[in-house]
């Protein structure tokens, strides 16, 4: 892996700076985001052959029909999540390669995240492990259901679009919480969930396109 890194380092770290002022074109403010996607080296996250385009602005094949997001949903879905304050603990939906996950690593405390596929599973534990990523927690699950015995949660993400708000995940949000996610099926939106004393408010925010929530593990 230290060959990996120390060959495309120096390019990347220079694709990676390309990479941060495009955010700022795209509307990205927060720099703790910023500087979270400077610091992961989001070409160990693909495959090697698609290296390379790693630091465009797309999603890219990840294996098993699924797909790493692109850079800019996933600095505004943490930004979002972010709202400019630390986050203790977060949860996020659909661990895939683990690249978002890593981003989260960098502005919370800690990150438990779950993914239905075994192969991608261990990959993206095997990869963190590797970066030394010791504040994520990789769980091989249905992540519908979240993670109840580990709530409250301060931040939810969701890497995986269900057609309806989950009623479930949000009651694992602490209050204070906020909880983004891609909701619905051929049209999607991305939605904030925001948790206070007296209850839930959503707010629907831009269009996506995520793959879908699925059932039961593979
Ligand atoms: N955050 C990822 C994006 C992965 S794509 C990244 O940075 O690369 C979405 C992932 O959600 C896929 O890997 C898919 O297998 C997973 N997924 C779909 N339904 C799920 C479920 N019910 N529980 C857990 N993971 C799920």
């Amino acid at each position: 892996m230290s060959t990996r890194l120390n060959g495309i380092g120096m390019t990347s770290q220079r694709t990676r700076a390309r990479m941060i002022e495009r955010l700022r074109e795209q509307g990205v403010k927060d720099e703790a985001v910023l500087a979270a996607m400077f610091e992961v080296p989001r070409h160990l996250f693909v495959d090697e052959a698609l290296a390379s385009r790693a630091y465009d602005d797309v999603s890219l094949p990840i294996n098993f029909n699924q797909t790493i997001s692109q850079p800019y949903i996933v600095a505004r879905m943490t930004e979002i999540l972010r709202n400019g304050k630390p986050l203790n603990r977060v949860l996020e939906i659909g661990t895939g390669c683990g690249y978002q996950a890593a981003v989260l690593a960098q502005v919370a405390k800690d990150v438990y995240t779950v993914e239905r596929i075994q192969p991608l599973y261990e990959r993206a534990r095997r990869q963190l492990r590797d970066l030394k990523m010791r504040n994520v927690s990789v769980r091989y699950a249905d992540g519908t259901a979240g993670l109840p015995e580990l709530a409250p949660f301060d931040g939810i993400i969701m890497a995986c679009a269900a057609p309806t708000l989950s009623a479930v995940l949000r009651e694992q949000l602490a209050v204070g919480g906020r909880m983004v996610l891609p909701v619905g099926m051929q049209e999607q939106w991305l939605y904030l969930v925001e948790r206070d004393e007296r209850g839930f408010r959503e707010t629907r925010l831009e269009p996506v396109k995520f793959v879908p929530l699925l059932m039961g593990k593979a």
